[in-house]
């Protein structure tokens, strides 16, 4: 959907720009207050400074006043014998070593020095002038004078403190004690921020930051340079040609970039009483901004980290959403297969219902078509005896009152022929309705064949015809029950002979076939035959066509059930030359089995 994709895109796009924001704002805001606090500090730490170094010249503030009072000084003023000056040189060397003080001098109030702690090293002040100095003249005015400058003969530059010597009211000379401040400035080069002095006239003199030195912080008026050439303030430098280090700006900058530095650096100074000196610093922004940028970066990854955690979350979202709703579909299919299944199920079981209902309506048919066939068929076998019967003993009685013995005994065996043809037909119903397991044994088929061939010779032999036996060369054996399997040949036989019975050349011939697997059994005969329309119906039990009364119709019924019981099967074929030809099939017993049934 592609304004689902757009609003995807465009919350990708707002989210980049929000944290992009939000990392800026962190970044100026930090960077401000590191700033603000890099300033605070930079304060703190140059008005400690300023005081370490106002400490150091303060230390030695009163020691030229201590020094005038001397009376070896006073002496040595007086009268500058060469002992006076021994003593005033040993003085001044002693109070150096006890004070910490670079140099110790005394100067006549023409300039000349007198005496000096150094008098008997090779840069000795004694004997040399300075009275161009602007902390001699001050002294000579005021009583005091206080002047920095490089050393005019030893090159080492040092602060002068210097206070007038006075005898009875008059000057009579100048006392100096000279302070090394170089030993701070040592200090100051190992130190993170620059740290820079500057006198009056903005000139560097003292600074950790070598190429400072003596360069003006702007550039110096004519007036300026030429009032430090005349005082010798930092002796041979020439700060005309130097270079001032803020040159741009009339006034010192807020920050600045140092010599080719990448960062640049917060400016502040301080003042350092009471000559008007200033004490410049100079912190890098490089740790601020370093720090600023990796607050902006954290936050900017922080951002990143929430989208993707929100973008993750989302999607999450969206995907049990989805498995839920395919959940949901997958479900409502299951739920409908399960109601078309059921709906089919039912269907299958009304119509199996609904089959078997037809199928018990049409077995209840056929059984009661068959009942009452069968009822007809009892009703005609056992009536007409019956009716026979009432006749043959009505007429019995007659003849019983007429006294014809002879004749009564002859309708008495007719009525008991009469009774035993309703017994016959009563026994042969039990026979059919018995329905108990019969023990099987191995039986030879010709022999079967020969004893029921055997059974029927009486009637053979009556009716004049021929029946022969063809017995095979190997024996065909089944599993079976012999007399009942001899009893099924004998009814074969018997409806063979019957419907041979109209021919003078009657013949029945009987003989069996086998291939291992199955064996069979034929009764041919060239008798009346069966007519095609009921092929079906002669095995139906009471189905005949004999009208003799002979016929019960009930042999091949239960000759077929008898064969069903040894897993046999019978059917017949009608001949084209008349009569027909009953088989009759049994499975063959295997020699195993022969072996085992004759052990
Ligand atoms: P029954 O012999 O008592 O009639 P069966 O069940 O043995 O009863 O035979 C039924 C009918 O089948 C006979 O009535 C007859 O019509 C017919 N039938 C059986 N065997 C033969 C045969 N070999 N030739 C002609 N008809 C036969």
């Amino acid at each position: 959907m592609p304004g689902f994709r757009f609003g995807r895109g465009l919350v990708a796009i707002l989210a980049l720009a929000l944290i992009a924001a939000a990392a800026l704002a962190v970044w100026f805001v930090s960077l401000e207050a590191g700033k603000r606090r890099a300033l605070a500090a930079l304060d703190d730490e140059l008005h400690v400074l300023a005081r370490t170094v106002e400490g150091e010249i303060e230390r030695f503030r009163y020691l030229p006043a201590v020094i005038a009072r001397d009376r070896r000084i006073l002496e040595v003023l007086a009268s500058p014998d060469p002992r006076a000056i021994a003593r005033a040189n040993a003085y001044l060397e002693a109070v150096r070593t006890d004070s910490g003080a670079d140099e110790l001098y005394v100067m006549k109030p023409d300039g000349v020095t007198i005496a000096a702690s150094n008098h008997a090293e090779p840069t000795s002040f004694v004997g040399e002038n300075y009275q161009y100095r602007p902390y001699f003249t001050d002294a000579l005015a005021r009583g005091e004078g206080r002047y920095y400058a490089v050393g005019a003969t030893t090159g080492i530059p040092g602060y002068f403190l210097a206070s007038a010597i006075r005898e009875n009211g008059r000057v009579v000379g100048v006392a100096i004690v000279k302070v090394d401040m170089r030993k701070i400035e040592e200090t100051w080069s190992d130190a993170r921020a620059i740290v820079a002095v500057t006198d009056a006239d903005g000139v560097v003199f003292l600074t950790g930051h070598a190429p400072w030195k003596y360069r003006p912080l702007q550039a110096l008026s004519e007036e300026v340079l030429s009032d430090l050439a005349r005082t010798r303030k930092y002796g041979n430098v020439d700060l005309a040609v130097a270079s001032p280090i803020f040159p741009d700006a009339g006034r010192l900058p807020e920050t600045a970039r140092v010599d080719g530095e990448d960062a640049r650096r917060l400016v502040l100074q301080v003042g350092i009483e009471p000559d008007g000196w200033r004490l410049l610093g100079l912190a890098s922004l490089a740790p601020i901004r370093a720090n600023s940028l990796l607050l902006a970066l954290l936050t900017a990854l922080a951002g990143l980290l929430i989208a993707g955690a929100g973008l993750y979350m989302r999607q999450r979202r969206q995907l049990t959403r989805a498995r839920l709703n395919a959940h949901g579909e997958l479900e409502r299919r299951v739920v409908e297969r399960t109601a078309e299944l059921n709906r089919q199920v039912e269907d299958r079981r009304r119509a199996e219902a609904e089959l078997r209902q037809a199928q018990e309506s049409l077995i209840q048919a056929a059984k009661l078509a068959a009942l009452g066939r069968m009822s007809a068929a009892i009703v005609h076998e056992v009536s007409q005896p019956l009716a026979a019967m009432e006749n043959t003993l009505a007429s019995t009685g007659l003849l019983a009152s007429r006294g014809d013995a002879a004749a009564v005994a002859d309708k008495v065996r007719s009525a008991r022929d009469l009774v035993r043809r309703i017994q016959r037909t009563v026994k042969l119903l039990k026979s059919f309705a018995r329905n108990e397991p019969v023990r099987l044994e191995v039986v030879d088929v010709d022999k079967a064949m020969a004893v029921a061939v055997e059974l029927a010779a009486a009637r053979t032999t009556e009716q004049g015809a021929a029946v022969r036996l063809r017995t095979s060369s190997s024996p065909a054996m089944v599993l079976a029950n012999a007399t009942r399997l001899e009893q099924v040949i004998l009814n074969l036989v018997v409806n063979a002979l019957d419907a041979v019975q109209q021919r003078t050349d009657g013949a029945v011939e009987l003989w069996s076939e086998h291939d291992g697997e199955r064996v069979r059994l034929f009764v041919r005969d060239n008798g009346i035959g069966i007519p095609e329309h009921l092929r079906d119906r002669i095995a139906e039990p009471f189905f005949t066509t004999k009208l003799t009364g002979e016929g019960l119709g009930l042999g091949l019924s239960i000759s077929r059930a008898i064969l069903g019981e040894f897993g046999g099967e019978m059917d017949f074929e009608t001949r084209a030359e008349g009569g027909c030809t009953f088989r009759i099939e049994l499975p063959a017993v295997g020699e195993n089995r022969q072996r085992e049934a004759a052990e």
